[in-house]
């Protein structure tokens, strides 16, 4: 989605109120399609006394496998995009501003890229989750299984000691 940005760089007061629905669904990450109900992102582009600004909210479910369990778990999330737009850039891009080409935003890719790095680096069906256990593959959420704890090696010299 291209928002023509014009009129808003050029008149101090303007606002511009967004409130859409962005379909990611067919998106594919760690091999799954996680977006499973579109993407709702509401708020407003603004010019203030000359800056222009972006302040919107990005509310979505997401599913996916849980990264220690594996169990399918679905979670409403919400991203907060935040952006001071520019038209060009005299200084360095350090990543600070969104530069906005010919005055036209391209809406969905920021939706998209604010979306991917909010999400979390682990995706956990609960917090404490157990995982399963590295020798039987039994879901340890479910209750433990009958196998034998891997020995720390260091314990294993110090019982060493011991025997002698
Ligand atoms: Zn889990
Ligand atoms: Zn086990």
């Amino acid at each position: 989605m291209i928002i023509e940005l014009e009129n808003l760089f050029e008149n101090e007061g303007e606002k511009l109120s967004i409130d859409q629905s962005f379909d990611f669904s067919g998106e594919e990450l760690n091999g799954v399609h996680p977006f499973v109900s579109p993407v709702k992102v509401k708020g407003e582009i603004r010019n203030r006394a000359g800056i222009v600004s972006l302040h919107l909210r990005a509310a979505f479910t997401y599913q996916a496998p849980c990264d220690r369990c594996a169990a399918d778990t679905k979670r409403d999330m919400l991203t907060f995009l935040e952006h001071v737009l520019v038209t060009h850039l005299d200084e360095e891009d350090t990543g600070e501003f969104i530069i906005v080409e010919g005055m036209r935003l391209d809406l969905t890719a920021l939706v998209w890229e604010d979306i991917l790095l909010s999400l979390p680096t682990k995706f956990l069906c609960r917090e404490d989750c157990k995982g399963l256990c590295p020798m039987c593959g039994k879901n340890l959420n479910d209750g433990s299984c009958s196998c034998e704890k891997p020995i720390d090696p260091r314990l294993e010299v110090l019982r060493q000691l011991l025997d002698q």
